[in-house]
């Protein structure tokens, strides 16, 4: 498989990619070495997280510098994977306080009973990951299942898979890790290999991909954790601060060139400050300087190729249909490179792409609303419920608003808080995903089956208990 560079458009990278029998050799492994790991306190897994963040720590400068190339992102990459240190640090001191099956006692219904509870990990959970933040996601999951005492099969995206030779040399540096923890390059067949091998499934990618490997997980009969794609939208009420808001806004959908699932993509703001609104944006969004020369600037390339055409498609849709340009608006070729500059769009209506398909680009389409109840239904109008907005100066309005939002996190006054709040429990709602959080104590607690020891302590009961006529 030849890999494309994202800053120059040359496919320069060669991506060996695993069989479907290379991966069920690797699944027979894991099955193997879990057995072992899964009979480690969790204090000992502690521990062995404990060296792979040393050994990460010592690779981290060469996996940075990989990601960048996969992303053409330098800081982000810096960023991404001081984030994945972060992780590891709060799962060394977070799992341990977690892991607490209730101590044995009687029942309440069955006195003569005692309970005794055991959780059980899920022996070899797949985790496929997309291209958009490549470590972080793939990541994100595999930690925590590792130390509930899952083994793992890891599959990231085949867009961007440099920094997966690094990755695998950190993990190679822990012989404790080598045996339950194994990466998979490749594609679709690779990740259709991994959902076939795997007793769960922790997915992050879009709505499409998410519902087969939903149905195929289903007719396994195992659970898929399924994060998909979002549309998010930020609700502007008239007394919102007008700075504040166009900070946030601008920064939520265009940074990381907007190839984030919790971007703002759409934006509906009060009748009464639109246009103020608008101007306000739209000279920041030409402010925002492209990191043509790699040294310097805070937006990059797009990523993807066939991302970057369909966020041409949803512009030229809208503007086709009557939304009105005021700044950026064109995917232009610079030295192979494809970039996009922050696009602002007013005029548009829930007829056009751009505001019902998820763009993943840094395109501001803006709409109005005469009433907070229209902001909301707005809002609602859609078929995903990942994340939002609110921004207004009146805390318990924008709360009032935000509980009315269809969504499993609402951030009020900035945008996108979910990328950096990991310790808020949410759910995604609606097609942007189903199945236990990955966010807060429930991205460990998931990993586990619970299950009963039931232990008589009174004589069993005998058939006499059947007797017609018996009391
Ligand atoms: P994608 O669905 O195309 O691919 C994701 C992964 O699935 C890749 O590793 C790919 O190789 C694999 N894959 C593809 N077909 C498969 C199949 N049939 N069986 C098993 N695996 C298969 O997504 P993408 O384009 O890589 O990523 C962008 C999408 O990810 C966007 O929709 C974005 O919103 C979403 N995303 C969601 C979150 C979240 O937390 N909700 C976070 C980041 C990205």
């Amino acid at each position: 498989m030849k890999v494309r560079n994202p800053f120059t458009g040359q496919y320069d990278y060669e991506l060996k990619e695993d069989t479907p029998e290379m991966i069920q050799k690797k699944a027979t492994e894991i099955r193997t070495a879990q057995k072992k790991w899964q009979q480690h306190s969790i204090a000992e897994r502690v521990a062995v997280l404990q060296k792979w963040l040393t050994s990460f720590t010592k690779f981290q400068a060469e996996i940075a510098e990989q990601l960048a190339v996969d992303t053409a992102r330098k800081r982000i990459s810096e960023v991404e994977t001081g984030g994945i240190m972060g992780l590891m640090q709060a799962w060394i001191y977070r799992a341990p306080q977690l892991y607490k099956p209730p101590a044995e006692r009687p029942s309440a219904s069955a006195p003569t009973v005692q309970i005794g509870q055991q959780w059980v990990p899920y022996p070899l959970v797949g985790v496929i990951s997309p291209w958009n933040f490549p470590l972080l996601l793939a990541l994100i999951d595999t930690i925590p299942a590792l130390m509930a005492g899952c083994g793992v099969l890891l599959k990231p995206s085949e867009v961007t898979p440099r920094f997966m030779d690094g990755l695998e040399k950190s993990i190679k540096a822990v012989s404790e890790l080598t045996g339950v923890l194994q990466l998979v390059r490749g594609g679709a067949e690779a990740g259709k290999a991994v959902v076939q091998n795997a007793d769960a499934i922790c997915f992050t990618g879009s709505v499409p991909t998410g519902k087969k490997i939903g149905a195929v997980c289903a007719e396994r009969f195992i659970p898929a954790f399924l994060e998909l794609g979002g549309k998010d939208p930020a609700i502007v009420l008239a007394d919102a601060d007008l700075e504040v808001s166009t900070d946030a806004v601008l920064r939520s959908c265009a940074g990381a060139t907007g190839q984030a699932c919790q971007s703002l993509e759409r934006i509906y703001v009060d009748e009464s400050i639109h246009d103020q609104f608008v101007e306000e944006i739209t000279t920041k969004a030409e402010k925002v300087t492209m990191t043509v020369n790699p040294k310097e600037g805070q937006m990059g390339p797009l990523i993807f190729e066939a991302q970057a055409k369909k966020i041409q498609e949803q512009i030229d849709d809208a503007l086709a249909k009557g939304a009105k340009l005021h700044t950026g608006g064109k995917v232009e070729n610079i030295n192979g490179g494809l970039w996009c500059r922050p696009t602002v769009l007013t005029n548009v209506t829930h007829d056009m792409k751009v505001m019902t398909e998820e763009t993943f680009g840094p395109v501001i389409p803006i709409m109005t609303f005469k009433t907070k109840e229209e902001g909301i239904c707005l809002a609602n109008d859609s078929i995903y419920g990942l994340s939002a907005s609110v921004f207004s100066t009146d805390s318990d309005k924008a709360i009032e608003i935000a509980s009315q939002l269809e969504v499993g996190a609402v951030s009020i006054n900035d945008g996108s808080l979910t990328n950096k709040v990991y310790d808020a429990e949410k759910n995604s709602f609606k097609e942007s995903g189903i199945n236990g959080s990955r966010m807060g104590d429930a991205g460990f607690l998931r990993f586990f089956r619970k299950k009963a020891l039931l232990i008589q302590t009174a004589h069993p009961e005998t058939m006499a208990h059947f007797e017609e006529g018996s009391s």
